[in-house]
């Protein structure tokens, strides 16, 4: 069985594909020794392409109000427990100037699918802060919108667009979201993001309930054909008000594996170590980035709001995952042998 994970790893270092069987037999008989040797292999080919460097982006939290009722978000709009709010253009453009002042370069507005913010209004954000910052990346992760909408708001100046896929596998969409949501309408968006020349980043979540090795796989699949240039993947945590509540969270240890897989899948590719994974874990945040993560994104939104978006239970805001702390952080990346670098941030 080593050998076997020998083989398969040194396949996947050289070629950057397996097939979808090897996916799932690299996930589900995976050892000590092949973590040790992915997370090798990761580390290095990532510090082929951007040497130590940890990019960091400011996340604005733009409006916890939602229409869509995921059945494992804590802000779907059937919880009626969710204090709502959503930001105004004032409060986003004031979050960019702190975020600015601290040395953002990259600034992320996500938030709840929100009918307030239609594209006029999207729009007018993103071509206000792309005037006001022409250095900056302005990357949005507000939901499923129309193809027209994502082609008004990248001639707006929006630069990226993160819309996770959340699994590959169709019939396990339909478990994690309520049936007027559609796993072909969520590989529509993504197409149509790449296709009209967005960065654009997929992911999923990691142990998201009744997710199986063999969906795990479909997704790495998914990553390797779709070649997105970002990628988010966090473990899964439950929310109390979910009815999920009851179900197991995702492990530090599968996410870690995969982000490694997902380095040697894609060198080139943004991999953020996520506010789940440093959430669920003291010290996650660096293990993503010790497993070949090379990007952060620090909460910049107003203090006042950030508990309200909570999509999973103990959703970690302060310290090191606060943009204002942004000291710590850069002291607890440098802790780890890397450092933190205030430029954009783009895709090599
Ligand atoms: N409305 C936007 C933003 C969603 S929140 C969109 O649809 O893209 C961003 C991500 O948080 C989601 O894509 C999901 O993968 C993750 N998320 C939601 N609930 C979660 C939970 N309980 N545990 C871990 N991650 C969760």
């Amino acid at each position: 069985m080593e050998n076997k994970l020998n083989l398969l790893i040194d396949k996947l270092a050289l070629t950057h594909s397996l097939t979808l069987s090897e996916y799932e037999y690299l996930i589900e008989n995976r050892t000590q020794e092949s973590a040790d040797r992915l997370r090798e292999l990761a580390v290095s080919a990532r510090r082929e392409v951007y040497g130590n460097s940890v990019y960091i982006r400011g996340l604005i939290e733009i409006s916890n109000i939602c229409k869509n009722d995921c059945i494992y978000c804590g802000i779907r709009c059937s919880n009626k427990d969710c204090e709502r709010y959503r930001l105004t253009k004032e409060d986003i453009l004031s979050c960019c100037d702190e975020g600015y002042a601290l040395g953002f370069r990259t600034f992320v507005m996500q938030g709840g699918e929100d009918p307030h913010f239609d594209d006029d209004l999207l729009c007018d954000i993103v071509s206000s802060i792309k005037q006001k910052y022409p250095d900056c990346a302005v990357t949005l992760s507000m939901g499923e919108r129309s193809r027209e909408s994502y082609e008004r708001l990248f001639a707006a100046g929006a630069d990226r667009y993160l819309l996770r896929h959340e699994t590959a596998d169709a019939e396990h969409y339909s478990k994690l979201h309520p049936s007027n949501m559609s796993f072909l309408n969520r590989m529509r968006c993504l197409r149509d993001l790449k296709d009209i020349g967005f960065q654009t980043g997929c992911g999923f979540m990691v142990g998201s309930p009744y997710q199986t090795y063999a969906h795990i796989a479909k997704d790495l699949k998914f990553i390797e054909e779709f070649k997105p240039q970002m990628c988010g993947i966090g473990p899964f945590i439950p929310h109390k008000a979910t009815p999920f509540a009851s179900f197991a969270a995702g492990t530090v240890e599968l996410t870690c594996y995969l982000l490694s897989i997902i380095r040697l899948i894609h060198p080139t590719i943004l991999l953020p170590a996520t506010t789940a994974l440093g959430s669920i874990e003291e010290g996650g945040r660096e293990k993503g980035i010790l497993s070949g993560a090379n990007v952060v994104m620090p909460n910049l939104s107003p203090m006042d709001n950030r508990k309200k978006y909570e999509l999973y239970n103990n959703k970690l805001y302060s310290s090191a995952e606060s943009a204002q702390a942004k000291a710590e952080l850069e002291e607890r990346i440098k802790n780890i042998g890397y450092e933190v670098v205030c430029h954009r941030g783009d895709a090599k």
